[in-house]
């Protein structure tokens, strides 16, 4: 049995702790702030549940994920999502166009021009790419043409990212279209063979709970009750004689302890934060902490439900940088899960900022609010004006999966070679959406299990 300091309990650092605790180890983990689960939250505000952060976790059949909710008893408290939230708009011009989900819904979609529908006959033609490291721009444009990069998959990687596909690496970001094109060298053809194979097979479930998110995280930290200390900041690791020395701030008093290993799953513009001393590899620590991060801001309102025009029958839309707007997208939260406005009314939560404009997430609040209404209203026509209002401010929001990729794994894989018992995971490394998060953890806390 070792001692373990987790350093972090966001979902990676908790999911970490849990899997080391189980396999008999004395841990530790390590949370600065009042509370864990870092970036997912759910928060109860004026009878509105509004998520801070992540709003639905994505779980494949075969993941780590819904293992580790069917070990935890979580699967029979998951709800899923609305099968209207199937439905997904994008904005174009003045208006949402739903996003086709086969082959024959694209050919009557008003989303493409009869010239990029005409573009995409060409693709099954194609040879394969030559670059491992194209953008993720580049991929699609030359695979699929230039109207799907700025219809259908820029508006979507600033859903999940905040950024723009010019900055992605397609295979970080998108590793099984990397790979379909690989192995089956057309998208079109692999992935009409794909889906056939997959016919009849468990599907993907896009899940919540009825209290939010945040019972996942809740969850794991009444599990590892005792083995968590939240106010407390670290601020120090040094190699000792044998293990590792953590210090860290609680109750304003500093506190040192001595660990056999210690797992750091704190964000990558974190670990710069922390003096990390006798650690073999400094310039590596700084290149680990260099991730790419845009600030967002995520804007709530809440309205009677008869002062939205729009029937709200979808998951949300996004917006295509091409259509020059300043928002990325909204979602219609209240259409997602139940419970998430009081009776009578919607919650709309849109997101603003993001490597397109991160200058808007940083306006006050009055401004911030002014410019999504000013958005919103014709979009989704609305009559009168929010009867609730909140923000909640990322400054640094989501590690890219963009060139440094590559720099700042092979940088954490020379620290741990270097440094017997030191490791790094997190959204920053492992990916960032919540099942890759978890199987990234797993792995990370397995090897000595
Ligand atoms: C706005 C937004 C929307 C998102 N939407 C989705 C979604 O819908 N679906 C999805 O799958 N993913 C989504 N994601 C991504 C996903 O939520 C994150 O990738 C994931 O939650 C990150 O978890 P983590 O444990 O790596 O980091 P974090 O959640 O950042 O946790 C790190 C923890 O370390 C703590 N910490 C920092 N410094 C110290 C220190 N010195 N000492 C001790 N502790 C410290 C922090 O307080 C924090 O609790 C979203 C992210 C954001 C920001």
């Amino acid at each position: 049995m070792s001692r373990i300091a987790v350093l972090g309990a966001g979902i990676c650092g908790l999911v970490a702790a849990r899997n080391l605790g189980l396999s008999g180890h004395d841990v530790l983990a390590l949370e600065a702030g009042p509370e864990t689960g870092g970036v997912m939250g759910s928060e109860k505000h004026d009878g509105y549940l509004l998520e801070i952060g992540p709003n639905t976790l994505a779980l494949r059949p075969d993941s780590a994920a819904i293992s580790l909710l069917a070990e935890m008893d979580l699967l029979e408290e998951a709800v899923d999502a609305n099968p209207k939230a199937d439905k997904r708009f994008v904005l174009r011009g003045e208006k949402l166009i739903s996003v086709p989900t086969s082959p024959s819904a694209l050919l009557g979609s008003g989303l493409l021009s009869l010239g990029a529908k005409l573009r995409l006959l060409l693709e099954p033609f194609l040879p394969r790419g030559k670059d491992p490291d194209e953008t993720l721009a580049a991929f699609v444009k030359r695979r699929l043409g230039k109207e799907v990069l700025d219809y259908a998959v820029d508006p979507f990687v600033s859903g999940v990212y905040a950024s723009k596909p010019e900055s992605m690496i397609a295979r970080h970001a998108f590793p099984k279209l990397v790979e379909i094109e690989k192995e089956r060298r057309s998208l079109i053809l692999g992935g009409m063979a794909l889906a056939k194979e997959r016919k009849g097979k468990p599907k993907t479930r896009l899940l919540s709970f009825p209290k939010g998110l945040a019972t996942l995280t809740q969850r794991l930290s009444q599990d590892l009750a005792g083995c968590i200390k939240t106010n407390a900041k670290v601020q120090k690791v040094r190699r000792a004689t044998a293990g590792w020395e953590v210090e860290w701030m609680e109750d304003e008093e500093s506190k040192t302890e001595c660990f056999d290993t210690v797992l750091c799953t704190l964000p990558a513009h974190k670990i710069a934060s922390i003096k990390w001393e006798k650690v073999n590899s400094q310039e590596d620590l700084k290149a680990l902490a260099k991730a790419t991060h845009y600030p967002v801001s995520v804007v709530y309102h809440g309205f009677r439900r008869e002062d939205v025009e729009h029937p709200l029958d979808g998951f949300g839309f996004l917006v295509p940088s091409k259509e020059n707007r300043s928002i990325l997208g909204t979602l219609f939260s209240s259409t997602l899960f139940a419970g998430r406005a009081p009776e009578g009314h919607v919650l709309l939560t849109t997101f603003v900022g993001g490597e397109r404009q991160p200058e808007l997430a940083e306006k006050s609040d009055d401004d911030l609010h002014r410019l999504v209404i000013e958005e919103l209203r014709p979009i989704l026509v609305l009559n009168d004006s929010p009867s609730f209002q909140h923000i909640r401010r990322w400054p640094q929001a989501i590690p890219l999966p963009d060139h440094s990729l590559d720099d700042r794994l092979a940088a954490a894989q020379r620290i741990e070679q270097r440094n017997p018992e030191l490791r790094f995971t997190g959204s920053h490394l492992a990916g960032v959406s919540l099942p890759d998060c978890i199987e990234g953890a797993l792995k990370q806390s397995s090897t000595d299990g």
